[in-house]
């Protein structure tokens, strides 16, 4: 067997057992969220030197001092939004573009936001090699959305916010859903806000989680 095609193998192997011992085992149940993560080469959205931790039950660094979630961390965001597969899609911080590929699979369109020019640029290149015609990737302040494109059935935001940033929940479709990492410090709570047709929001909390920060006009300053 030529090499690569052992390789290939060999990174299926290793995805199948982290949808298994991550992913299903810690309730997630979307049988299509599943098999996308099954299905996504998350070793191809790490730098070369990290491919052998892509699958660890950890974020892996990536360039910039920045980070690619933990593969649990995605799923249940992504699990969070209820997506059906028509949603347009807002992707804040879009690090090395793996959450863009995951949610690229899931919904109809993906605008996907990253402040730092260089990570947008390396990840809009990885999504086209890997055939992605559904996600766009622009440099901006994701704090303050992307209003060109919306409103959003969904939001998900992969940065710690000090605060729920309003201008996410006003560029959200009625009924549409939000999932943002909110707190001071360290650590945030992973939050979910839908948008209920009369106008109200309902929030609800998922537990702790550890992000870097969201560095904008209505994120962290600096
Ligand atoms: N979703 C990414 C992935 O799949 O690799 C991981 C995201 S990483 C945890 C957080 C990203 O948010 C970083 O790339 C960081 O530069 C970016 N970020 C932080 N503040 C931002 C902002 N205001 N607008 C857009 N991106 C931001």
């Amino acid at each position: 067997m030529a090499a690569k095609e052992a390789g290939t193998i060999a990174y299926e192997v290793l995805r199948d057992r982290m949808v298994q011992e991550q992913i299903e085992s810690r309730g997630i149940r979307d049988r299509r969220l599943l098999k996308v993560m099954r299905d996504t080469p998350r070793h191809a959205f790490v730098p070369d030197d990290r491919r052998d931790s892509a699958y660890w039950d950890m974020p892996v660094p990536i360039e910039h001092g920045q980070t690619i979630s933990q593969p649990y961390m995605v799923a249940l965001m992504t699990e969070l939004l209820r997506l059906t597969g028509d949603e347009t899609v807002l992707d804040v911080g879009t690090g090395s573009g793996y959450q863009a590929a995951i949610l690229a699979q899931l919904a109809r369109r993906v605008v996907s936001i990253e402040r730092i020019p260089e990570l947008a640029r390396t990840a809009a290149e990885r999504l086209a090699a890997l055939g992605f015609t559904n996600v766009e990737v622009v440099v901006a302040d994701g704090s303050a959305g992307w209003p060109e494109s919306a409103p959003y059935h969904a939001i998900l935001v992969a940065a710690g916010a000090p605060d729920i940033p309003e201008p996410l929940i006003a560029q959200l479709a009625p009924g549409g859903r939000l999932v943002v990492p909110v707190g001071s410090g360290g650590t945030q709570v992973l939050t979910a806000v839908q948008t209920l047709p009369d106008g109200t929001r309902m929030t609800e909390t998922h537990g702790p989680c550890v992000f870097v920060p969201l560095i904008g006009e209505h994120g962290w300053k600096h």
